[in-house]
C-alpha cells in the first residue's frame, strides 16, 4: 500500500500509465458493498419505516470526465484514490450521497405517537420523514458554531439503555421547557438547539421567551395598550422581582402566582393582609419573582387555541368548586369562536416573532367581563374531543414548514462541490458512502466521534444498563 502511495504521488508514474487506466477514472463506481453488520439501521420504536436494506442505493450520476476521481482502481482501495487526489493528479469530487430522509425530533410524552402521523409523508417530494420522539429528560444536545447540532437520546433497546445520536432537521416541542418544580429546567436544550440552528415549531426563540410567565405577560401588556382594554381585556397584575416589596396590597382577595410553574402549582389565593405577609415570607425562600392579580369571581375559564389557521374556543367550569378550574374535577365544553376571541388569538400569535401554535387563557367573571390571564405556546396540552384532529393539524403545520425549508434550501445558491482532501470531504450533515459522518460536521478534536449507520443514525459509544 505504501508502495502504491509513493507511486501515485509521483506524477511521472501517472503520466506513464498505459492507455485506458486514466479513462477508468471516468467510469462510475460499481455498486458499493453492503455496510458492515455493525452499521445496520438502529431502529427507534417511534421511527418511521426506513427503506429496506435491499432498496437501491441513491442514484449515482455519471460525473463529468474532468472532475471525476471516484471509480479509479475500484479493485484496489479507496486509499489509492485519495492518494492520487492529494497528489493533485486528479480532481476529487464530493463522494457524499445525500440522505433521502429528514429527521424530525418530537419532544413529547411517549403516549403521543407522532411517528404514525408522518408515515408515508414526504418532504420536498422525495425525502421520507424519520421521527425521533423523546421527552426532554431523555435527550441531550451538543451544538457547534459551524451549525452542527447532535442530539443524544436515551432509548431502551432489548431492556438496555442505549444512547442514540442524530442530527435533527426539525424539532417540534410539545413539552414545557421550564418549570420551577424539581428537575424541570430544560432551557439549556432550547439554547443548544438554537445554537445548532435547528428549525422548529414554535420558534425556539419564542419557546425560550415563554419560559417566564411575567416576561410573556409584558408582551400582553403591549398588546393591551395597542388594542385597548375593551378589545383586549387583560387582567390587572403586579410584578415583584423578589419578596422585598411584597409589603401591602390595596385590596383583597388576590391571587399570588409564585415563579414559573404549570398545572396550578405555585398559585395561592390570599384573603387578607396577614396571609399576604405569610406568603411573602414563603416567596423569600424561593428566590424568585411573583405576581399578584385580583381574584376574579369566576363563572368559567376560557381557552382560545390557534393551530395554524384553525381556531377553537373552550370553556371550563369547575365541578368540585376549587377556585382553580384546572385542579379537581371540571367540565370542558367547546363554544363558538367569536370575532372577539379571534382578535385575542391573532394578536397573541404575533408575539415573539410569531407563535404558530398558541392558546390564550382568560377568566369569564360573574360580573360578565372577561379577563385575559396568559398566553401559552406549542407546549400547550390539547383538550376536548378534537385532540386527534389537533394533533393532525400540528403535524400538517410541521410538514408544511419542513417543506418550506427544503424548498428554500433547494433554491439557495449551490456551494462548490470540490473540496480539499486535507479538510475532509463532505458538507455539513453529509454522510459519506462508507457511512462516516465527515467534513465540517465532524465534532472537533476531543469530542465523541459518531459512526452513522446507513440511515444517518449513530449509535453512541455510551451504553448503560437499565435500572
Ligand atoms: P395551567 O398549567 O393549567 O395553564 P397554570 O399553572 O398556568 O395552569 P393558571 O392558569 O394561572 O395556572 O391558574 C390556574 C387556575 O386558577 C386557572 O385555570 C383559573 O381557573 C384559576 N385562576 C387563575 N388566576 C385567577 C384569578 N386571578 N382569579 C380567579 N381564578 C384564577
Amino acid at each position: 500500500m505504501n508502495y502504491l502511495r509513493r507511486r501515485l504521488s509521483d506524477s511521472t508514474f501517472i503520466s506513464n500509465l498505459p492507455n485506458g487506466y486514466m479513462t477508468d477514472l471516468q467510469r462510475p463506481d460499481p455498486a458499493q458493498p453492503p455496510p458492515p453488520a455493525s452499521s445496520t439501521p438502529a431502529k427507534s420504536p417511534t421511527a418511521a419505516p426506513t427503506p429496506p436494506a435491499t432498496s437501491p442505493a441513491p442514484e449515482r450520476k455519471p460525473q463529468p470526465a474532468q472532475s471525476t476521481g471516484a471509480g479509479f482502481f475500484s479493485s484496489i482501495t479507496n486509499v489509492v484514490k485519495q492518494t492520487a487526489a492529494s497528489a493533485g493528479l486528479v480532481e476529487q469530487t464530493q463522494v457524499t450521497t445525500p440522505k433521502k430522509f429528514k429527521i424530525l425530533l418530537v419532544i413529547d410524552e411517549p403516549q403521543q405517537e407522532w411517528a404514525k402521523l408522518f408515515r408515508g409523508k414526504k418532504v420536498h417530494g422525495d425525502y421520507d420523514i424519520k421521527v425521533e420522539q423523546a421527552e426532554f429528560n431523555d435527550i441531550n444536545v451538543v451544538a457547534h458554531a459551524n451549525g452542527t447540532c447532535i442530539v443524544n437520546m436515551q432509548a431502551l433497546r432489548n431492556g438496555t439503555k442505549v444512547v442514540r445520536s442524530f442530527k435533527p432537521d426539525f424539532v417540534l416541542i410539545r413539552q414545557h421547557a421550564f418549570s420551577m418544580t424539581q428537575n424541570e429546567d430544560f432551557r439549556n436544550m432550547i439554547i443548544g438547539l438554537q445554537y445548532g440552528g435547528v428549525p422548529s415549531i414554535n420558534s425556539l426563540e419564542s419557546i425560550y421567551n415563554l419560559c417566564d410567565k411575567p416576561w410573556a405577560f409584558a408582551q400582553l401588556i403591549n398588546t393591551c395598550r395597542k388594542l385597548g382594554v375593551d378589545k383586549f381585556p387583560l387582567i390587572e397584575q403586579t410584578f415583584y422581582p423578589n419578596y422585598k416589596e411584597m409589603v401591602s396590597m390595596p385590596s383583597f382577595p388576590v391571587v399570588v402566582k409564585i415563579g414559573h410553574a404549570h398545572s396550578g402549582i405555585g398559585k395561592v389565593k390570599v384573603d387578607n393582609h396577614t396571609k399576604f405577609q405569610d406568603i411573602a415570607s414563603v416567596v423569600a425562600l424561593t428566590q424568585t419573582y411573583s405576581t399578584t392579580e385580583p381574584l376574579i369571581d369566576s363563572k368559567y375559564d376560557i381557552r382560545i387555541q390557534k393551530i395554524g389557521t384553525d381556531y377553537k374556543a373552550y370553556m371550563r367550569t369547575s365541578i368540585s368548586g376549587n377556585w382553580k378550574t384546572n385542579t379537581g374535577s371540571a367540565m370542558l365544553e367547546q363554544v363558538a369562536m367569536t370575532d372577539r376571541y379571534k382578535v385575542w388569538a391573532d394578536t397573541c400569535s404575533e408575539i415573539f416573532g410569531g407563535l404558530e401554535i398558541c392558546a390564550v387563557k382568560a377568566i369569564h367573571g360573574k360580573d360578565g367581563r372577561d379577563y385575559i390571564t396568559e398566553v401559552v405556546g406549542s407546549s400547550m396540552p390539547l383538550v376536548g374531543e378534537h385532540q386527534n384532529e389537533d394533533r393532525q393539524l400540528i403535524a400538517d403545520l410541521v410538514l408544511a414548514k419542513m417543506n418550506q425549508i427544503a424548498s428554500n434550501e433547494a433554491n439557495a445558491p449551490q456551494r462548490p462541490t470540490t473540496v480539499q482532501p486535507s479538510q475532509g470531504a463532505g458538507q455539513k450533515g453529509d454522510i459519506t458512502a462508507d457511512g462516516i459522518k465527515n467534513g465540517v460536521g465532524r465534532p472537533p478534536q476531543g469530542c465523541l466521534q459518531y459512526i452513522l449507520d446507513c440511515n444517518g443514525v449513530a449509535v453512541g459509544p455510551k451504553s448503560v444498563q437499565a435500572n
